[in-house]
């Protein structure tokens, strides 16, 4: 893998926000800053021929961030006003968030994948208490003690403003042509991150707009949903798979750094998840007859256990719960069948 986004990396190893850089003509990378550990997210800027710009992606739901996009927009002279469409590559509040603002303040359609278009719509038409309450619910059924399902999925409070995100105005199956004159962007169908992820692979320049199914330096999280796919990392491995084909151009990442090499991106993230496979197999011979809940504490993760709570806790469980459903998939292991399901390893002759 070769590194393109230079200057990107450089500040993420400075702990800073990179600046907005020229990527191509036309086409320009907007840093639009979050909280959390990804710091940023990678608004791309594209110039339409007959006037106006595109967006790929727009950041997360606040002010400062708001600021950010309108700053980055400025600086390459134009405005919010001008922008024409929004392609989002999935429902996640970092990458469709601001979506709403940029609508209100210019016009533009927002277009995404229609699954994702359904799960979003389980986030902005039911209650914050209803969503809250299937939250905890699917936690308790892998396993977790009400209680700490209810610490961890938070007030309904909190979910406040997941109303607000922008429904589609247009939808893009894979294949689809993105609505944006003077480029030929290709949405490319990649569930496995969200159910209705979308790549968009650009035909003339070589470019492919990865969203956060290949980013260069984490591995995107791949976890199970209430409503959601029901074997969301076979999915995943086979959008792998699905993307080998672009592998020439620059890779376009909604997080972190441009680079090249996206086969081999490919075979470090299936290497990845097949190790965490076998570690998971291992855990599940060790302590047969456990919850996706009890494994999890059986895991190595980047921190020590006892110190995963809220959100990280929820991204950890949901996590192990996909990895288990894809080695049921695959006959090696077996749930029970009971109402909080318990696994076991399957006996091979
Ligand atoms: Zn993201």
């Amino acid at each position: 893998m070769e590194v393109t986004g230079h200057a990107q990396q450089a500040a993420w190893r400075e702990r800073a926000v990179p600046a907005v850089e020229r990527v191509r003509p036309g086409l320009w990378s907007v840093p639009v800053p979050m909280g959390g550990p990804l710091r940023w997210v990678n608004a791309y800027v594209l110039e339409l021929a007959g006037g106006g710009l595109g967006l790929v992606d727009t950041g997360w739901d606040a002010d400062d961030s708001w600021e950010a996009l309108r700053a980055g927009l400025a600086g390459i002279g134009g405005g919010v006003a001008d922008v024409r469409g929004v392609l989002v590559t999935h429902m996640h509040l970092d990458h469709v968030g601001l979506a709403h603002r940029v609508r209100e303040a210019s016009g533009a359609w927002v277009a995404m994948h229609p699954a994702d278009a359904r799960g979003l719509a389980a986030l902005t038409d039911r209650s914050p208490e209803a969503s809250t309450e299937s939250e905890v619910a699917f936690l308790v059924g892998l396993g977790a003690p009400e209680d700490d399902a209810r610490a961890d999925a938070g007030t309904p409070a909190q979910r406040e403003q997941w109303r607000r995100l922008a429904r589609p105005d247009r939808l893009l199956e894979d294949g689809d042509r993105a609505d944006l004159p003077g480029w030929s962007l290709r949405a490319v169908h990649t569930p496995g991150h969200t159910a209705g992820h979308l790549c968009f692979a650009d035909e003339d320049g070589g470019l492919f707009f990865a969203g956060d199914h290949l980013l260069p330096r984490i591995t995107p999280n791949i976890s199970t949903h209430p409503g959601g796919d029901a074997d969301p990392l076979r999915d995943y491995l086979h959008s792998l798979d699905a993307v080998d084909g672009y592998g020439t151009g620059e890779v376009l990442p909604g997080h972190e750094w441009r680079f090249r090499g996206l086969a081999e991106r490919t075979r470090e993230l299936r290497a990845h998840h097949e190790r965490r496979l076998a570690e998971l197999l291992a855990a599940v011979r060790a302590h047969p007859g456990s919850t996706p809940w009890d494994l999890a504490a059986h895991l190595t993760w980047s921190r020590p256990w006892s110190q995963y709570a809220r959100r990280m806790r929820i991204f950890a469980v949901t996590e192990t719960d996909a990895h288990l459903r894809l080695l049921a998939s695959r006959g090696l292991v077996v749930g029970d069948g009971a109402a909080v399901p318990t696994w076991t390893a399957a006996h091979l002759r």
